[in-house]
């Protein structure tokens, strides 16, 4: 069974619209742990996220307090949710704040909910929370989601692959365009952007994701050309520069991307324990830490992907990707295990 919950007892199916009705029922009688249903609504996020349509408005009428979903999973069964629940929440959030109206309002969408999502902060509301969401909202006009809804799980695979779309563990001097004074000296990924459904259009055909010589939290901004090599890196880090050394033989091999389906692994609202699985591609940001802005522009970055540092083991903690497609200005974030 590919959902886990990690308490709550085991897993029931979540085969057919009739199943997804139970689920419904255990949510409105409250008779089940939140986090147990929520494995089960991950699963169904990830497979089958049209069965849930039917009670889109119920939940946002009176469930969502312990509707207990991941903002990524949310964004697969509100989806296009019908401008009634747009109303409600908006109400709501006019008479009181509350981060799971903001949230499912942002899930939805929908240009009615976009626009509800930019009046919310006009009028006061939390601005970071829609950030760290991967959601911005512009001077004027509605907010806009910076990330693909269309998910992708990002496998790890070893081994000496030379035609790989997504390899691992580049020589730096295939990724930047003067290793000499580059900053970055660890090469975690190249992403071929056309894998990724929902991606801005870029200069290049990939974009990398490396590291400089520190272990966590730091952030690296880098220009891309027309060979997607980075120039002009910077990199923002308060720590100690960490004591590198160079194992370029290690941990060569590429990542696969497989769309999100009954295969993974669901458990405790993720789907990181699915074996050999490094991160997602696609989605919001994991919502947990700032997205950068744009050095340039300052709109806030399109996220790209997130995977933790065992894609290519170097650092700790997770790592993601980000790019202006104005300035074609790339972000690499490094944030530590929370
Ligand atoms: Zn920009």
């Amino acid at each position: 069974m590919p959902i886990k919950p990690v308490r709550g007892g085991p897993p029931i199916p979540v085969d057919s619209p009739a199943d997804v009705a139970v689920l419904i029922e255990h949510l409105a009688r409250g008779d089940r742990e939140p986090e147990w249903l929520g494995d089960h609504f991950a699963y169904l996020a990830g497979t089958r996220p049209e069965w849930f349509r039917p009670y889109q408005e119920q939940v946002v009428d009176g469930l969502l307090d312990r509707f207990s979903v991941a903002l990524e999973d949310q964004c697969q069964l509100f989806a296009g949710a019908p401008d009634s629940c747009v109303e409600t929440l908006a109400r709501r959030l006019r008479d009181r704040r509350d981060f799971d109206d903001a949230s499912a309002l942002a899930a939805i969408g929908t240009p009615a909910a976009l626009t509800a999502v930019a009046e919310d902060v006009r009028n006061g509301g939390d601005r970071e929370l829609y950030d760290d969401s991967g959601f911005w909202i512009p001077p004027t006009g509605p907010a806009q989601p910076r990330f693909s809804p269309q998910r992708r799980a990002v496998f790890l695979e070893l081994g000496d692959f030379p035609d790989a779309d997504h390899p691992v563990g580049l020589p730096v001097d295939r990724v930047v365009a003067d290793p000499a004074s580059s900053p970055v000296v660890w090469h975690y990924l190249s992403l071929r952007l056309a894998g990724v459904p929902g991606l801005p259009s870029w200069p290049a055909e990939r974009a990398h994701l490396v590291a400089p010589a520190a272990t966590y939290e730091w952030t690296m901004f880098a220009g891309a050309g027309a060979d997607g090599r980075y120039h002009g890196e910077q990199v923002v880090h308060d720590g100690e520069p960490d004591d590198f050394t160079d194992a370029p033989e290690f941990g060569l091999g590429r990542v696969v991307l497989r769309p999100y389906g009954p295969d993974l692994v669901y458990t405790n609202l993720h789907v990181h324990l699915t074996p050999g699985l490094v991160g997602t591609a696609g989605g919001p940001p994991i919502g947990l830490y700032p997205n950068p802005s744009c050095p340039s522009c300052k709109r806030l970055m399109f996220h790209v992907l997130t995977v933790t540092n065992t894609v290519r083991e170097y650092g700790h903690g997770p790592r993601s990707l980000y790019l202006c497609e104005d300035c074609h200005t790339v972000a690499v974030t490094a944030t530590n295990w929370n």
